[in-house]
């Protein structure tokens, strides 16, 4: 099954942009993603194809059309009735690798990219549209958080990463942040790798990456710690530890 991605959006030249490299244009080339962009303007039924026009009740900037929109939009539901259609916006939810799984495992995303101010609001109201933030800061256009949604999502893709075990401890999939990496050569400016990781003793190893994934998730990330803490009182496992703490 191929993962098709469609992209509205008034600047398609944008992609794939850098998917198109390395393992996603690998990937791409192989056919096991696909890409469609739907040039947002060419929906506009006006002379001057407008796809924006000023905001009601005034202030700065344009908003991108509803009725422009939803011809787009209903190509696109048309088209590929079967996948999640996307709006990148910083008000949507914000993104998370479990989303991200989820996605990746499904038939594809199709993703309305907004620019100007954003999107008159009874496009969002009217058609089955899930809001996604990539992050709390503004882009001046829905295409790089479009890009990024899908770069996570391509790399899920099976037969996508060499290594398929190398997405399962990563950051995120686990709860916690990820333990530091070494590689050659031993020493570099008079830094030596961690004994632990030159001895072979592959119990030790994992207890010591262990012990330096939560140490940073609780250092850097307080939010993250506490829902894994969480996670794991709730646990079986955890509701006995509990018991026996009693
Ligand atoms: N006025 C809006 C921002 C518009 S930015 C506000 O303050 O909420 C223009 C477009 O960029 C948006 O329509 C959206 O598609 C995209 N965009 C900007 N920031 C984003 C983010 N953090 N995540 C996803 N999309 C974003």
């Amino acid at each position: 099954m191929t993962f098709a991605a469609t992209v509205l959006t008034l600047y398609p030249d944008m992609f794939p942009g850098p998917l198109g490299q390395s393992m996603a244009g690998r990937a791409l080339g192989e056919k096991r993603w696909s890409l469609d962009t739907v040039q947002i303007r060419d929906f506009a039924e006006d002379r001057h194809k407008s796809v924006d026009d000023t905001p009601a009740g005034g202030g700065a900037g344009m908003v991108m059309r509803a009725d422009v929109l939803a011809r787009a939009v209903d190509h696109a539901l048309a088209a590929r009735p079967d996948a999640p259609l996307l709006y990148m916006s910083p008000r949507g939810a914000p993104l998370t690798q479990a989303r991200v799984r989820t996605l990746a495992a499904g038939p594809g995303v199709s993703i309305l990219c907004g620019r100007f101010e954003g999107i008159d609001q009874r496009l969002l109201d009217a058609r089955p549209i899930e809001e996604i933030s990539i992050g709390d800061y503004i882009l001046s256009g829905g295409e790089m958080a479009a890009l990024t949604l899908l770069d996570a999502c391509i790399r899920l893709i099976p037969g996508v990463m060499g290594a398929a075990a190398s997405g399962e401890d990563e950051s995120f999939e686990t709860g916690l942040l990820e333990y530091p990496h070494y590689t050659r050569p031993q020493e570099w400016e008079g830094r030596t790798i961690p004994e632990v990781l030159r001895s072979g003793d592959h119990a030790r190893i994992e207890a010591w990456r262990k012990s330096q994934a939560e140490a940073i998730t609780r250092l850097r990330r307080p939010d993250l710690w506490e829902r894994h803490e969480g996670a794991r009182d709730r646990s079986p496992s955890g509701a006995q530890r509990e018991k026996k703490d009693e």
